[in-house]
């Protein structure tokens, strides 16, 4: 996953995408990236591995521009370099190109070799490149018409912001599978990933992109085209449960409320009789963990404390390292804990590494009874679409049966919410959501080579 944020006709355009980036950090740690065009017209950028903080300085203060974008990328297995960074930036013949992209296209294989069949040589092995190239190849007039002829064909995930020559252009995959908002500031459109970035730079939401738009600005003024054949939307309905910030709306709703359901609906399909209180696996299931309390009437309480100094743990390459990284990363509160029994609300599992561990640290802790509660279905498929889910036979629940589950977790109860509850719970739900890796229903054919879209997706 990645956070993307943009602005056009701002003094210090580098200033404000550096603080967009650092609201949108959450989406993406792996790298950080800015391009910025300068009064004379020049492209320049900065790209670095780690976080928005650890860009480099001397370079940040060398870029200049009334236009920025920039970008923020999640680690994936395997692709961690610095070729793999965001925003690109190449010249073309008709001036510099940059691009920064949220989602996986799952296509992308098919148009690179075929790309690569007519001479062209890529620098990275990033999804994203496909459109940088095809974008080159057009020979339309309007940078907007030339996005549409770069993207025709193009199947997959895109919440796009991409530079070309003078204009800024914002664009959405036709199933709107990633968040894209727009906001102003004195006026000048302001883009990102979520709203909590335009939050930061004092900008005021406008409204989405939307799925199929394509929103061009520059001298000329702001157009906006609809050029592709209309699709039912594919929301991710992961973006609610687990990505966004719960200060952030997307696709139109409050990603707080739409927890705070989550978690209302989890009590009220697995409730826990005899439980004396309840806690939230910090930080991305607060908020529901928060919703299960008020439904169930049970006290809500930080049994958790989260080290924030420590990285996320599903990133570790390795099972031994995982599992020492959730003691990093998490201790139990003994006081809160001692003698009691348990409900313990997580937004997800996925390999349910995190969950055993945790279980661990609040038995150790003195806990009586542990009541898992999840405010999502099982995960039973991996995201084609840029989440990071690791492959079918590493996920607990497209293997194992619920007492299985919870056999393996160690705790004394096990609840998820359903499918048909998650996707009620959402704002707009229960239609226009992709929720394939819980249901296996995927939106579009699964890519040929999901192996190699791992290793080289853009985010
Ligand atoms: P696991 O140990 O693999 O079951 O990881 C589950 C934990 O990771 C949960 O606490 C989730 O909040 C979090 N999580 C779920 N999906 C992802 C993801 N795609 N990337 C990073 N963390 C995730």
């Amino acid at each position: 996953m990645c956070g993307i944020f943009g602005v056009r006709g701002q003094a210090d355009a580098v200033g404000l995408t550096k603080l967009g980036l650092y609201s949108l950090q959450h989406r993406g740690q792996e790298s950080a990236g800015i391009v910025a065009v300068d009064e004379r017209g020049d492209a320049r950028g900065v790209r670095s591995m780690g976080l928005v903080s650890e860009m480099p300085s001397p370079q940040l203060e060398a870029l200049h521009g009334t236009m920025a974008i920039g970008h923020t990328r999640y680690s994936t297995a395997g692709s961690s370099s610095i070729e793999n960074a965001q925003p690109m930036l190449v010249s073309s013949r008709g001036g510099h190109i940059s691009l920064a992209h949220n989602g996986n296209l799952t296509n992308a294989g098919e148009l690179r070799v075929e790309l690569e069949e007519h001479g062209s040589i890529f620098a990275s092995s990033m999804d994203s490149e496909v459109i940088v190239h095809r974008l080159a190849r057009s020979s339309a007039l309007k940078p907007e018409e030339r996005l549409a002829d770069a993207l025709r064909g193009v199947e997959g995930a895109y919440s796009i912001l991409i530079v070309l020559g003078d204009t800024l252009i914002a664009a959405r995959d036709p199933r709107g599978w990633r968040p894209l908002v727009m906001g102003r500031l004195d006026g000048a459109p302001v883009f990102g990933s979520e709203t909590c970035a335009l939050d930061i730079v004092g900008a005021h939401y406008e409204r989405d992109i939307e799925a199929g738009e394509i929103f061009a600005v520059d001298a000329d003024g702001e157009r906006s085209i609809f050029p592709f054949e209309k699709k039912e939307l594919k929301r991710c309905v992961f973006e609610h449960v687990y990505f966004a910030r719960p200060d952030s709306r997307i696709f139109g709703g409050s990603v707080d409320r739409a927890r705070r359901a989550l978690g209302h609906r989890l009590a009220q399909e697995c409730p826990a009789p005899g439980a004396e209180l309840v806690f939230s696996v910090p930080d991305s299931s607060n908020s529901a963990a928060i919703g299960f309390a008020e439904e169930s009437g049970l006290p809500y309480e930080l049994a958790l404390i989260r080290n924030h100094y420590v990285g996320r743990t599903f990133i570790q390459p390795t099972q031994a390292t995982r599992d020492a990284k959730v003691r990093l990363k998490y201790n139990a509160v003994r006081e809160v804990l001692q003698g009691k029994r348990v409900v313990m609300v997580d937004d997800s599992i996925v390999r349910g590494t995190t969950t055993r561990g945790l279980v661990q640290l609040v038995r150790a802790a003195g806990a009586a009874e542990v009541h898992m509660r999840v405010s999502s279905a099982p995960v039973t498929g991996p995201c084609y679409y840029g989440i990071d889910t690791p492959s079918r036979d590493e996920l607990i629940a497209a293997n194992h049966t619920l007492e299985e589950i919870r056999t393996s977790l160690g705790v004394d109860s096990l609840g998820y919410l359903s499918l048909d509850g998650m996707l009620q719970s959402v704002p707009g739900g229960p239609h226009g959501f992709c929720h394939a890796c819980f249901s296996g229903d995927y939106p579009t054919p699964p890519p040929t080579d999901p192996d190699k879209l791992r290793y080289g997706c853009g985010c």
